[in-house]
């Protein structure tokens, strides 16, 4: 069984991703993780301090300081190892998540990922509007057309 693992974030001083909102969605289950900050933002030089700034305003909507959840890669990796396979969107993304597992594969999804009308039940409040940039609703979007893609070929 295979799962579709979705994340946003944001990049630290070596332009490593720093996940904070994190979607594992297999056919039976699905998890739904918001990290709190590994540590201060006064941390991040000014030119990622930006970056982040920017990706709270613009993309995700996620603060840095959101989350509840104690940062905790072993605990990425534990959910990650649950499957056999993994898959994420985006070659950056791929090459991150494969630290944490080691048969990660790129979803092609040029498809159009539409159809997200469904109140996914994101954790954050700011994700409750259909048009906002949501890891659990992209990975649930993921995963359908992953099952779409398999139904196609072993039909
Ligand atoms: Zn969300």
């Amino acid at each position: 069984m295979e799962a579709v693992v979705e994340f946003h974030g944001f990049k630290d001083n070596e332009n490593r991703f720093v996940i904070k909102e994190l979607a594992v969605v297999s056919d039976l289950f699905q998890w739904q993780l918001v990290f709190a900050p590994p540590y201060s933002k006064c941390r991040l030089n000014s030119k990622m301090q930006r970056t982040a700034r920017w990706l709270t305003r613009h993309f995700h909507r996620i603060d840095w300081d959101d989350g509840v959840i104690p940062y905790n890669e072993h605990l990425i990796r534990t959910l990650c190892k649950t499957f056999p396979v993994i898959y994420t969107k985006g070659l950056e993304k791929a090459t991150f998540l494969k630290q944490f597992h080691p048969d990660v594969r790129e979803i092609d999804c040029t498809t159009s990922c539409n159809d997200n009308d469904c109140d996914i039940g994101c954790v954050l409040p700011q994700h409750s509007d259909v048009n906002s940039k949501c890891a659990l609703r992209n990975a649930l979007l993921y995963k359908s057309s992953l099952d779409l893609k398999n139904s196609v070929s072993t039909s």
